[in-house]
C-alpha cells in the first residue's frame, strides 16, 4: 500500500537534517523496513509548525521515517487523518485531533473531535 510520503529515511539527527532542510509543516510516518524492503508503519503523526522538530522527539522510537511537507494546517491535518485511516498504525490508537481553534472535521469518517 502506497503511503505517497517521501523515505524512508533513518530517525537519527543526521537522517533527519539530511532528508528535511527547512522548518515545514507536513506529515510523518515511523516504521522500519521488513526483510522484503517493505516501510511498516508503527506510528503516524503530524506537525504544524516544524517536522524536524518533531521528529526528533521520537529518535529512538523507530528506526527510520517517511514525510511529506503540506503547503497548508488544513491539508496537514486532513493528510493526517488520510494516513490515520488508510494504515491504522499500531502506535496510534487515537483519532487525529484537530487544530486548536479550528471546526474541521476529518474527511473519511466526519468525526467530530476535540468535543
Ligand atoms: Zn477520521
Amino acid at each position: 500500500m502506497k503511503s505517497g510520503l517521501k523515505g524512508p529515511y533513518r530517525l537519527t539527527a543526521d537522517g533527519i537534517d539530511a532528508a528535511i532542510l527547512e522548518a515545514e509543516k507536513g506529515v510523518f510516518a515511523l516504521g522500519h523496513e521488513d526483510y522484503e524492503g517493505r516501510f511498516r508503519i508503527a506510528h503516524v503523526g503530524r506537525s504544524d509548525l516544524d517536522l524536524r522538530k518533531a521528529l526528533r522527539e521520537l529518535i529512538g522510537t523507530s528506526a527510520s521515517f517517511k514525510y511529506l511537507e503540506t503547503p497548508n494546517d488544513r491539508e496537514t491535518f486532513e493528510a493526517h487523518c488520510e494516513l490515520f485511516h488508510k494504515f491504522k498504525p499500531p502506535g496510534n490508537h487515537l483519532h487525529p485531533d484537530r487544530p486548536k481553534g479550528t471546526n474541521w472535521v476529518c474527511p473519511r469518517c466526519m468525526a467530530l473531535q476535540n468535543r
